[in-house]
């Protein structure tokens, strides 16, 4: 039990007043002092469910299936592993196969999931540090054009190294206020997250100290900022496309009055689609909306607000606009994109790289393949898709990100590090072989099968490509 969680009384008034009959206010309370049990979710983009459940047998990992999201568990290590080494830097963690997410945030993604089937244009419009976004690019399997958006620069180098450590190829990157979207890109995408920015009463589990700055006032004036940026994202929203709302917040200010905003800004051009099939006991949640309001205490987690709706007709936002500007990049050409694939087909015999070879200066960037050219320069971006490479006198040196996000494709020059040599790639070392290799040229390190990164062959050892800001020090993979 944590009795510092700091629960102020004017909170616990507010939520009287809305908490359902059902419910009761001392089990709230309980369950806000109780610590949240650890979850996480497997990334499928790098590891299968069935292959982690092996992991977990073989490491005595205890794990619980969460009932709403097939790839999460409830996770317990045994107490001296969990003492001596943290679980981001376990071998699991370190090649991208699991992210650790607490177990209702798994809950929105779910909630487009069907929507993601054939969409070719998701919006993420506030996605930092990246736990729902990896998500949807876990549920995409890296196809389509997923547009990650975060105010915040601090947070959106977060959101960058998640993205990198997941192995996503398919996200562009941007960098403003979810408002610009319904100017910018209207009428653009088939599925829309809006994981808005919040007061987060959900999280004190996590955080004892999440309502040290709690009040009614401060619920208001945030639920303005989710109503500009519910607003853009129906304008953003293509018609028939689907729009989920969430919150990692309780009060009905910041969930059912937004929600409520949005059926009375747009008559007739949106509808709910209720939750309450979402998986077996969604109704314990499911307002009589069909909104999903997750208390604590329900399934012993965070607290959250789901909502999901479908657009069904047009309305244009008053204040179109276009982005200004030259766009940095141009297509790869041809001759230079045949030496490329020529290269890694001899080199790691590899199939044709998928996506469009592009080119800003000397970067080589491999963009989602994707229909509609005009969203690439619909807005600026701070990346889109990866930077396989650098063009130099001799052709192109691949970069980091080939290898994590496309390195599982290779079937030739990969190499399994083992957990001591995995010790040594992260710590910056070069890598010692056994016995001298025959091997010549590049090779992608492989971790539980996992492409973790880029070394090269030479003789008994594999020269360690790690870029600098990328190694690690300390403790990792083993503890004894
Ligand atoms: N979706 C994220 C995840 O699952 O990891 C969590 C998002 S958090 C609830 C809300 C995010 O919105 C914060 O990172 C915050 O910096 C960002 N934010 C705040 N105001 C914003 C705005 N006007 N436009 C876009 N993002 C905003």
């Amino acid at each position: 039990m944590d009795k510092h969680t700091y629960i102020p009384d004017a909170f616990l008034d507010d939520v009287a007043s809305y908490l359902p009959e059902h419910l009761q206010l001392q089990d709230f309370v309980a369950a806000c002092q109780r610590p949240l049990k650890r979850a996480v979710r497997v990334n499928t983009l790098k590891m299968s469910v069935a292959a982690f459940r092996d992991y977990c047998a073989d490491k005595q990992w205890h794990i619980t299936a969460i009932p709403w999201c097939p790839e999460g568990f409830w996770l317990t290590r045994p107490q001296e592993e969990e003492q001596a080494l943290p679980i981001g830097r376990t071998d699991i963690h370190l090649s991208g196969c699991i992210y650790v997410q607490e177990a209702s945030s798994m809950l929105p993604p779910m909630a487009l999931a069907d929507a993601l089937e054939g969409a070719e244009t998701v919006l993420d419009m506030a996605a930092a540090p990246g736990s729902k976004t990896s998500q949807l690019v876990a549920l995409l399997d890296n196809q389509g054009l997923l547009v990650a958006n975060e105010l915040s620069s601090s947070r959106l180098k977060a959101l960058s190294a998640t993205l990198k450590r997941v192995g996503a190829r398919n996200v562009g990157l941007s960098h403003f206020d979810g408002a610009v979207f319904g100017d910018y890109m209207q009428e653009s995408f088939d599925a829309i997250l809006l994981d808005a920015p919040c007061s987060g009463e959900g999280t004190v589990r996590k955080d004892p100290d999440a309502l040290k700055n709690w009040s009614l006032q401060s619920n208001i004036d945030i639920s303005d900022v989710q109503k500009t940026l519910i607003k853009s994202a129906f304008h953003a929203l293509k018609p028939g496309g689907t729009l989920v709302y969430s919150t990692c917040t309780l009060t009905p200010v910041e969930n059912h009055a937004v929600c409520a905003y949005l059926l009375a800004q747009f008559p007739g051009l949106i509808e709910i689609e209720p939750l309450h099939g979402l998986f077996p006991d969604a109704d314990k949640a499911c307002t009589e909306h069909g909104y999903l309001h997750v208390w604590p205490q329900l399934f012993d987690s965070e607290g959250f607000f789901i909502a999901r709706f479908k657009k069904l007709g047009s309305q244009s936002s008053s204040t179109p606009k276009t982005k200004k500007g030259r766009f940095p990049f141009t297509a790869m050409e041809k001759k230079a994109q045949q030496q490329l694939q020529q290269y890694v087909q001899q080199q790691f015999a590899m199939d044709k790289l998928a996506g469009r070879l592009m080119q800003r200066d000397k970067e080589v960037w491999l963009f989602p393949d994707i229909d509609d050219e005009q969203l690439f320069t619909a807005i600026k971006y701070s990346r889109i898709g990866i930077q396989i490479g650098t063009t130099h006198r001799n052709g192109v040196r691949l970069e980091h990100e080939f290898a994590t996000c496309l390195g599982q494709y290779a079937t030739r020059n990969t190499m399994a590090l083992n957990p001591q040599q995995a010790q040594q790639y992260f710590h910056g070392q070069d890598i010692r072989l056994d016995e001298p290799s025959k091997h010549k040229g590049e090779v992608i390190l492989t971790l539980n099968s996992a492409p973790v990164g880029l070394g090269k062959w030479q003789g008994q050892k594999i020269k360690n490509a790690l870029a600098r800001d990328l190694v690690m020090d300390g403790q990792l993979i083993t503890w004894v």
